[in-house]
């Protein structure tokens, strides 16, 4: 059987990796458009910030050898004829295939593509956007930056090119930042600690609505209301668009069942699957490392021949990289809530039916594990969910294990 995967990424590798893991003998041929070995956008910010980050190669460098793959790289495939099963890329090589992996991810978006042509614009997505950034920086000496858009991608971004010394703002169109991954409470939460401790400048419920250039290279950003931004590196992080008009002629992702088959030849998995949410979302593009890695494992396991169905996704998010108070969610955040905060912590449950809904941690991730254990493993916690959250030192778990009570709640 010879297999084919569009793309390399986190899905694409970690597929790869349990076929010949699991002992595969095929052939195994890789299509990227880009020219790296396997390597995790998760790390691309710690090497925008300037630490060394040589586990941004997270399955080794030496990947496509060790694992006995054909790469076909920087080769865009352009076309997919599902009835011959062969693919062609961009420069007219074809290659048929037995079973198609197919795992293209997704691509910036951009409000208003003409920005790419100034020198100095970039999107915030892959390994090249990050080397192209650094380049960039050091060869115009960057002192100034600005992000536009405040969600996971936008703040991570900003979060590293402020550690790593430029003075940077942020724009943002929403009143809050990190809209989508807390409700409003945490997320004024979370911005007004943004606020007053990552030395980031904020421009909220603002739009950039024009460029100024010199000779093609950017000089400013102004935003709707008048305010000009100097600036030579304006990053934009308003959003991903899933790469899945190759296949399916529509940019919305490939919705899959828990077989995760387009096609009895074609699996899909990772930022462009649409696929069920494992305790009670809608469908959805869930676009995490945890689970494109999940539904890659689910593929190989069929492919050596077992009968596995995927158990569905999480929208859980992390952000604590370059930032001593992590924001931390998960599911929905809908049903009755219950809070504890001070003036360091905003930590609050949604319950329906006594169990947890969803949840946001702001400040620490010591009770992260335990509520993420007790929202997938559906316990009831109505009883005891208001002690777990007002527990400071984040001992409650090891007490359950000892089936002691959570610590009484702070006055
Ligand atoms: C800056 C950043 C930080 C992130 N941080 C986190 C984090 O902290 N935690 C977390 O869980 N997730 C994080 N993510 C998300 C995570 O990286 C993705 O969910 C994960 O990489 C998805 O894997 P994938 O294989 O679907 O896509 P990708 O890893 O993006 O791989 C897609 C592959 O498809 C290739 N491709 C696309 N189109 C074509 C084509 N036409 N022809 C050939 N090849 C093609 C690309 O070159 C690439 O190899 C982050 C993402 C970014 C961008």
């Amino acid at each position: 059987m010879k297999i084919v995967t569009v793309g390399t990424g986190m899905a694409a590798a970690e597929f790869v990796q349990q076929l010949r893991q699991g002992g595969f003998a095929g052939e195994i041929v890789m299509c990227s458009d880009e020219p790296h070995a396997p390597y995790s956008p998760c790390v691309i910010p710690y090497l925008l910030a300037g630490e060394p980050a040589d586990n941004v190669y997270w399955k080794g460098r030496d990947f496509y050898a060790r694992y006995q793959v054909t790469p076909r790289l920087g080769e865009k495939v352009v076309e997919i004829d599902r009835e011959a099963g062969l693919l062609r890329t961009a420069s007219g090589r074809i290659e048929n295939y037995d079973r198609l992996f197919y795992a293209a991810g997704s691509r910036s978006w951009f409000p208003r593509p003409e920005w790419l042509e100034a020198e100095g614009v970039f999107g915030f997505k892959t390994l090249s956007d990050m080397q192209s950034i650094d380049r960039y920086i050091g060869e115009h000496g960057v002192q100034r930056a600005v992000v536009v858009g405040g969600g996971f991608i936008g703040v991570d971004a900003a979060l590293a090119l402020r550690h790593r010394g430029l003075q940077v703002s942020l724009v943002h169109c929403h009143e809050r930042l990190l809209e989508r991954m807390t409700d409003a409470d945490g997320g004024r939460f979370a911005t007004d600690k943004l606020q007053q401790r990552s030395g980031i400048a904020f421009y909220m419920q603002s739009e950039v609505e024009a460029l100024d250039c010199n000779g093609g290279q950017l000089q400013r950003v102004w935003l709707q209301n008048g305010t000009a931004l100097e600036t030579q590196l304006l990053i934009v992080a308003t959003g991903f668009v899933p790469n899945s008009a190759l296949l399916s002629g529509r940019e919305e992702g490939i919705a899959v069942g828990d077989d995760l088959l387009a096609d009895p030849r074609i699996l899909v998995a990772g930022d462009v699957a649409v696929t069920r949410h494992a305790i009670d979302g809608p469908d959805g593009l869930y676009a995490t490392a945890p689970n494109a890695i999940a539904q890659a494992r689910v593929a190989a396991a069929n492919i050596l021949g077992g009968v596995e169905r995927y158990a569905g996704s999480l929208n859980a998010n992390v952000l604590r990289k370059h930032i001593d108070f992590p924001v931390v969610s998960a599911g929905r955040f809908e049903g009755e809530s219950v809070t504890f905060s001070n003036d360091r912590l905003f930590r609050r449950v949604y319950l329906c039916d006594d169990r947890i809904n969803g949840y946001i941690l702001v400040g620490d991730t010591r009770l992260a594990g335990y509520i993420y254990d007790l929202y997938v493993s559906r316990q009831p916690v109505a009883d005891k969910i208001q002690g777990i959250l007002a527990d400071i030192r984040g001992e409650s778990y090891y007490r359950s294990l000892m089936g002691l009570a959570p610590v009484a709640p702070a006055c």
